[in-house]
């Protein structure tokens, strides 16, 4: 098991940056016009600390690395062009007088727009935490950060509560307007979106209120799924929505889950919506949710050597269906320790009383939703692959592995299996369930899989 020393907290930005300049970086290792000594004493400690559009800045500890960094800006700017697919220029900066660039917005005369756009300042990708469960959303939602509109629009981002698609859709919003301040962006989450068109009717300002929303150049629009039935808000969406994609504006909806799930919604909606990218969201890992509470913990600076890593340990393992229980188990904790405990450190003993009683424990909760995140995160797989449509071998694997333990430890009719994996019928799944049975005789590798995933399934 990892223990807490071990775990390097990333943010979303810092988690970006750091992927996308080492791809950078090893291409330029290998340039000959380089060469291993110069890079080694020049390249090694430089860091991309800025990207948008158009320029990248990297920046180094000394005046000789920026030297000599600046005489290659060319090759780095091909070498990172090539990777982000587009161009872009680079700059050379030392650390220390890195500062972000942004620029003061001009408003233009009689600009058509909200007085608010919402967009909550507390959720940026600085203080979002990466890992393989929300991996693809993170990502998708950078793309359309720092080019919105070019790639996929509209973003689709779906997933249970709790799982930050909020955190992600009002950092996209953070990230454009402090790289572009002219970009108009606007958060609102539908029930305020059916709020504001049934309000506009009333005082007949609903020609002002498209007016605006079609003005936009970043709609980010969270819980879609509230729109559903609401029959003139569908209609003033849809006409918005067609207006803003045929001017390659960007749009970022979230919702509980994916389009085609959504009971109530149009179909030209749902089609519509599945033009773009959709993407899922999952809970987090044991890892990932540890970061979590290294990260709050160090934000609100509290010593984490006061607290046993094994009180950590238990509130990732027990808590972490989603951040926000995992936020509230953390809370509780400090709340008990400064109240009640009497003691400076909060070690298992403490960590149990202040979870006494408390019912959201999931540590022996065992579900579907369980084994399938056990067995994806056993193949390196998210939960929403296993119930995909896809059929690579190595997942189609995994999903009949998933579905074969659902029958065995939770004893699921097979019609239910196959409804939590995408809607599959039950021959489906009885299939799965019997080429597993036959494989594990076959296949010694197979059988010791089975083994270790039961294991961690009764763990
Ligand atoms: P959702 O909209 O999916 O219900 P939220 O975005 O409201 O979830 O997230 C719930 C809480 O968890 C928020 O306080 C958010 O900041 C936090 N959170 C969620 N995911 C992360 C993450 N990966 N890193 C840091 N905080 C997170
Ligand atoms: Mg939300």
């Amino acid at each position: 098991m990892i223990t807490l020393e071990e775990v390097t907290v990333m943010t979303g930005v810092e988690y970006f940056y750091n992927d996308l300049w080492a791809k950078a970086k090893n291409l330029l290792k290998e340039d000959s016009s380089i060469g291993k000594l110069v890079y080694e004493t020049y390249f090694e400690e430089s860091n991309l600390v800025f990207l948008n559009e158009e320029k990248a800045i990297i920046a180094v500890p000394t005046n000789l690395q920026k030297m000599i960094l600046s005489q290659k800006l060319h090759l780095i700017g091909t070498i990172l062009s090539s990777i982000l697919n587009h161009s872009v220029n680079c700059e050379v900066h030392l650390e220390n007088d890195v500062v972000a660039p942004g620029i003061t917005p001009i408003k233009e005369e009689n600009e058509v727009v909200f007085d608010d756009d919402h967009v909550m300042p507390e959720y940026t990708f600085d203080n979002f935490i990466v890992g393989p469960s929300n991996k693809e959303a993170h990502s998708a939602s950078l793309a359309c950060a720092y080019t919105p509109g070019k790639f996929y629009t509209p973003l689709f981002i779906y997933g249970n509560s709790g799982l930050g698609k909020t955190h992600l859709l009002n950092s996209i919003g953070n990230y454009i307007k402090q790289n572009d301040p002219s970009k108009k962006v606007f958060y609102t989450s539908s029930t305020d979106f059916v709020t504001s068109v049934v309000n506009s009717i009333k005082d007949n300002s609903i020609e002002k209120f498209k007016e605006k929303m079609n003005h936009l150049d970043v709609l980010l629009m969270d819980d879609i799924q509230f729109i559903a039935g609401k029959e003139k808000s569908h209609e003033v969406f849809f006409n918005i929505f067609n207006e803003l994609v045929n001017n390659k504006k960007q749009i970022v909806l979230t919702s509980d889950r994916n389009p085609s799930e959504i009971k109530g919604l149009e179909d030209r909606l749902i089609s519509r919506f599945s033009s773009g990218l959709s993407v899922g969201m999952d809970s987090p890992e044991f890892e990932t949710a540890l970061a979590i509470l290294k990260f709050r913990l160090e934000h609100q600076s509290v010593d984490t050597s006061t607290i046993d890593n094994e009180v950590l340990n238990y509130i990732a393992t027990n808590f972490n269906k989603d951040v926000r229980k995992l936020e509230g188990a953390l809370n509780r904790l400090l709340f008990y320790s400064i109240n009640f405990s009497g003691s400076e450190r909060i070690d298992f003993k403490v960590a149990l009383a202040a979870f006494k009683g408390n019912s959201t424990s999931d540590k022996n909760e065992l579900s579907a939703n369980k084994i399938k995140r056990i067995v994806a995160d056993y193949y390196g797989l998210t939960k929403q692959q296993l119930s995909s449509n896809t059929r690579t071998k190595n997942i189609a694997t995994a999903r009949h592995i998933a579905m074969y333990f659902c029958r065995k430890c939770l004893d699921l009719p097979f019609s239910k299996i196959g409804e939590e994996f995408g809607k599959r019928d039950h021959s489906t799944v009885m299939n799965a369930c019997e080429k597993v049975e036959r494989n594990s005789k076959s296949d010694i590798n197979y059988k010791q899989a089975l083994i270790e995933i039961e294991k961690l399934i009764s763990n």
